[in-house]
């Protein structure tokens, strides 16, 4: 491989979105996710592969093998960013299987299979809930027409912006045809850079449950209404976020829980508020653990909504995680580090990837490279 010429790609791309502090904020269907789209299927052809697109924009680029009848082998990952994301997340994993293939035809081998680098559409969540929505669809959990018709803040669907940027493709998702899924990711966490390891190997991730919670109140002057009129729709998600947090700590070392986003209406001093919305994002390795603090969650939302003499209901909930990937190939994986003489070892990904979809339909593998001091987004 050429080192070199994919430090030149990563450069480029680091241009493209800027975000704070030489990071990036290129959200999901987005011109700077156009810019980079465009730039990605050109640099393929250049490469002599072609460019397939499906129905919600997931791009393949295909390199040819042998035997052209047989399941292709599928590398990739996400072009799309955090709102303060970082240079490498999703990015390295895409162009990593691009290097792959001018390797390959650098050194004019063919493979026996086909090779394909797949961009994966929208695995941040940012703009549109939930994340991972392309490699949803396409491993068919999630319903292609669903994920078209979600909205962002601005009331724009995900089909028309995909149409907007020229990127909705017309092939249904086909998993079946592919013979397995390997995805490069940056860790995102401290193990590997703190223990000097160069390849961790990942076995599974853990099981994720979000939500977007809506809490309606009644409008009302702050400073007239007492306060046992008060239906105060901030009261009950302060709440939620609070217990939210409690849950996490409750279960300990392993739990993870937040409530991420706030949004108030009308948001103006000396109004109480008529409506709030929080999603909810709950995680822990095991997952009969994640449904119970989940549920806790849950349980805990008509004492909140009684307390604040409010309503509160769930909006939209999703899950992901609670997989396993491939034992074989996450043997080969092992086996090839230790042939080429890099240290490795097994762990398990807190944050969600694409690949945990891929694996709920073919044999998927992950490997995750260090990032200094475990960190993966912009801090400011
Ligand atoms: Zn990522």
């Amino acid at each position: 491989m050429n080192i070199d010429r994919l430090w030149q790609d990563l450069l480029t791309s680091a241009a493209i979105g800027p975000g704070n502090d030489g990071g990036l904020s290129r959200l999901a269907l987005t011109d700077a996710d156009k810019v980079m789209r465009d730039l990605f299927v050109g640099w393929c052809r250049a490469a002599g592969c072609t460019i397939r697109i499906d129905k919600t924009g997931n791009v393949f680029a295909r390199r040819d093998g042998v035997n052209n009848a047989l399941p292709p082998v599928l590398i990739g990952s996400h072009l799309d960013t955090q709102i303060v994301g970082g240079r490498y997340d999703g990015v390295l994993g895409v162009l990593a299987g691009l290097e792959v293939v001018r390797t390959l035809n650098d050194n004019n081998f063919e493979t026996q299979r086909p090779v394909e680098v797949v961009v994966w559409t929208n695995e941040e969540g940012v703009r549109f809930q939930p994340p991972m929505m392309g490699s949803g669809a396409f491993a068919r959990v999630h319903d292609t027409g669903w994920v078209l018709a979600q909205t962002d803040d601005d009331g724009l669907t995900f089909g028309d912006e995909l149409c907007r940027i020229g990127y909705a493709g017309t092939d249904e998702p086909a998993p079946q045809h592919y013979d397995s899924y390997f995805e490069l990711h940056i860790e995102q966490g401290p193990v590997l850079d703190a223990e000097g390891v160069h390849v961790g190997i990942v076995t599974g991730g853990f099981t994720s449950h979000g939500a977007k919670i809506q809490i309606r109140g009644e409008n009302a002057h702050s400073g007239s209404t007492s306060m046992t009129q008060r239906r105060n729709a901030l009261v009950g998600a302060a709440l939620v976020i609070a217990k939210v947090n409690d849950i996490g700590w409750m279960f300990q070392p392993d739990g993870r829980a937040a409530c991420a986003r706030v949004d108030v209406l009308p948001n103006k001093y000396g109004i109480l508020p008529h409506w709030a919305e929080i999603t909810v994002d709950v995680r822990h390795p095991e997952t009969k653990t994640a449904q119970v603090m989940y549920g806790r969650v849950l349980d805990f939302l008509p004492i909140a909504a009684a307390e604040a003499n409010v309503t509160i209901s769930v909006a939209k909930e999703w899950r992901f995680g609670g997989i396993e990937f491939d034992t074989k190939l996450v043997n080969l994986i092992r086996t090839v580090s230790a042939e080429l003489g890099v240290s490795h070892r097994h762990l398990l990904s807190a944050a969600g990837h694409d690949a945990y979809h891929l694996a709920r339909a073919i044999p998927a593998a992950m490997i995750f490279t260090p990032c200094r001091d475990g960190i993966s987004h912009k801090r400011s």
